[in-house]
């Protein structure tokens, strides 16, 4: 068994590694080519704070840069690209609820912001949206593991989602298909679907238009709220 030597407390630059890519496969430290995959690392300052450009190494020199085992450096990895996919995955959610309100009113913003948050008040509606949206825009944008992904509104597709009626709560939301016949199809298939065939008059079936099936939940679920927040205003 080889021991490695401790890393010196005070070298820099220092590293925090991103995630592994298989877009990038030449070894951005000795030029190795044709690599399965490297692994993204991103230079920190003295602070810890990320600064500069992402570099990609193979594992073999990934691991020799940090003083880390590869085994080590390859579970960092692929934990971090775990997290990225998470964070990917709130960001549709974010851009599929609120893109939409971006050029809304006062009003409208106020309603989709706290049919979400009914207890967040310390900011105007209009400020937390933009700033969300920002930052899961970013998200989406970041090219640091592959290419951007889609995070504009112009992005949206269509979600067939089935939901109760009384509270909003979604049973079932899919992807309604590109092709008409097969979107058809579909959609008479989840009508008819024997889950929720006794019991027709509580449910709704309706065609959101969102980034990810979690965004189209969401989506169907923040309108039922809207929709409550809507009824109790025109009360008499
Ligand atoms: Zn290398």
């Amino acid at each position: 068994m080889t021991s490695m030597p401790p890393a010196p407390r005070f070298s820099f630059p220092q590293w925090v590694i991103k995630g592994v890519t298989d877009d990038c496969t030449t070894c951005d430290c000795c030029g190795r080519s044709n690599l399965k995959r490297t692994v993204a690392l991103m230079p920190l300052d003295a602070d810890g704070n990320e600064e500069g450009e992402v570099s990609y190494y193979g594992t073999g020199c990934a691991a020799a840069a940090l003083r880390r085992k590869i085994t080590d450096v390859a579970n960092t990895a692929s934990a971090a690209c775990n997290e990225s996919l998470g964070l990917d995955g709130w960001a549709y959610e974010v851009i599929s609820v609120f893109g939409p309100f971006e050029f809304a009113t006062a009003m409208e913003q106020g309603d989709v912001w706290w049919s979400r948050n009914p207890h967040c008040w310390e900011q105007s509606p209009g400020t937390y949206i933009a700033e969300l949206l920002a930052k899961a825009r970013a998200q989406l944008a970041d090219t640091t593991l592959g290419p951007a992904r889609p995070h504009t509104v112009g992005d949206f597709r269509p979600y067939l989602v089935v939901a109760d009626v009384r509270d909003g709560s979604v049973y079932f939301a899919r992807a309604v298909p590109t092709e008409p016949d097969r979107a058809r199809e579909m959609q008479r298939a989840v009508i008819r679907d024997a889950r929720w065939s006794g019991r027709r008059d509580l449910i709704t079936f309706s065609t959101v238009y969102a980034l990810s099936e979690d965004g189209a939940r969401q989506v169907a679920g923040t309108r039922h709220h809207i929709a409550l927040r809507q009824a109790a205003r025109t009360k008499p």
